[in-house]
């Protein structure tokens, strides 16, 4: 068997298309391949019990042409260097599609969060924050919550960062409480935008997405609140999983009454009353019309891609499908709207917070989901044009959009010295 590609390899692999389709030169693929910063930071931790131990933190800052480099913050054990290069990576086109003024970065630590307490998890993320500091900021990197993260992780850092700046910064982080900052409406950005993402295909292939079936893996941020919300707008959501399984109904699950569940003490979907147990592997395989993947990378790869039954698969997860699995899935009619488009709603609800945070001046959520439909669907309907223009596959025509507007960027800006 030959081993699976990384997400470096899948996302060098699309640049590498998106530039023969763009006609870019050598150098310029050579600018667009290298990332302009990766800092490697030793996390030491102090746990509760006295010990310390010393863990990798990372922060890649992958371009830097349109603005300041944007991108989350994952702690994950398998988190490396090379992952934190594909994530930054992808973030820089996903800001340029959608024209946001930023460059791509991502971060991490190689940590299981869930086997840390509250305080050392504190501990972890304020001394990762003090560590990347020399490259963060509301002018010049800003984090947000990503795989293993959320509102309270941002909180930490930017209270980190502020007091070790003398003042208050609220711009340094995205994705923070709105007692703080954050913006009304970003816990579910991303989600929200999935669903949109999700319908504008539909609607495009003529589907009603009234009924349609769902299966979506991951029930964490992203995913539990696709569930809920493509739930809500009228799908059938059969399937959900998180890391340790999934759990499946023919006559769809509540995934309101699932959330509960796991508030009140459940550690997994899987044991949900009223279901059938199914491993993640089965999930991905389902007989549904819409697939969301909403966890990992390379989990949509060539040993599985050919026993996806979905017509749609809307990327919730950075990177789920390799290059050759989306090879498999194209030539068997499966539409997959890509992650820099589908899961985009993220950092555009990440811009809107940021803007008003330099402005000190705040929106509703109406106005915020408002805006973000507005541009999700813009976003979907250039690269739908592209696809169609050029014949070439949605995720191909969102790469074209992305690296052709930061190669502009690096053709108008010049070389320096
Ligand atoms: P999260 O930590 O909130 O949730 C991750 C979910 O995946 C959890 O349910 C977890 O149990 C599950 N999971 C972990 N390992 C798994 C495995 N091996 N198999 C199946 N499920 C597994 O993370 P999130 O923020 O929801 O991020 C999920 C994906 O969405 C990532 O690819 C992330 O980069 C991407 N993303 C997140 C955002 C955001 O705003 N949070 C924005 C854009 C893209």
């Amino acid at each position: 068997m030959t081993a699976r590609m990384s997400a470096l390899d899948s996302a060098q692999h699309q640049l590498a298309e998106a530039v023969k389709q763009l006609g870019l030169d050598d150098g310029m693929h050579q600018m667009l391949a290298t990332p302009r910063r990766s800092l490697e930071v030793a996390v030491p931790l102090r746990r509760d019990d006295g010990t310390m131990q010393v863990l990798h933190g990372y922060r890649v800052q992958h371009n830097l042409s349109r603005g300041p480099a944007k991108g989350g913050i994952r702690f994950h054990p398998s988190t490396d260097l090379d992952e934190v290069r594909a994530l930054a990576m992808w973030m820089t086109w996903k800001c340029a599609l959608i024209g946001i003024p930023y460059g791509g970065a991502k971060g991490g630590v190689a940590v299981d969060p869930r086997l840390l307490s509250r305080n050392e998890l504190e501990r972890v993320t304020r001394r990762y924050a003090s560590e990347i500091m020399p490259i963060i900021g509301p002018e010049k990197d800003i984090p947000a919550p990503d795989v293993g993260t959320d509102a309270q992780t941002m909180a930490w850092m930017m209270d980190t960062y502020s007091v070790n700046s003398g003042y208050t910064v609220t711009g340094v982080v995205t994705g923070k409480p709105v007692s703080i900052g954050g913006s009304e409406g970003r816990g579910g950005a991303t989600s929200r935008g999935v669903m949109y993402a999700a319908f504008s295909a539909l609607r495009e292939a003529g589907v009603d997405h009234r009924g349609a079936t769902v299966a979506v893996q991951g029930f964490g941020k992203v995913g539990g609140l696709a569930a809920q919300f493509l739930h809500d707008a009228g799908c059938l959501v059969v399937a959900v999983s998180d890391w340790k399984g999934g759990v499946y109904s023919s006559t769809g699950l509540n995934p309101a009454a699932l959330r509960r569940h796991l508030d009140d003490g459940a550690d997994t979907v899987v044991g949900f009353p009223g279901t059938d147990t199914i491993t993640n592997a089965e999930l991905l395989e389902l007989d549904v019309d819409v697939l969301v993947p909403a966890a990992l990378e390379g989990v949509i790869h060539e040993g599985n891609a050919d026993r996806v039954r979905a017509f749609f698969v809307v990327e919730g997860a950075n990177g789920p499908t390799t290059p050759d699995a989306d090879a498999i899935l194209e030539a068997n009619n499966v539409l997959v709207v890509p992650d820099v488009l589908a899961n985009a709603g993220g950092v555009a609800v990440s811009y809107f917070e940021w803007v008003q945070d330099l402005q000190a001046y705040f929106w509703t959520e109406d106005e915020v989901n408002a805006k973000l439909k507005l541009l999700m669907e813009s976003a979907y309907d250039q690269v739908s044009v592209l696809a169609h223009e050029r014949s070439v596959s949605l995720r191909t025509a969102a790469q074209m959009i992305g690296v052709g507007r930061v190669a502009e960027a690096h053709r108008t800006r010049g070389l320096y010295p």
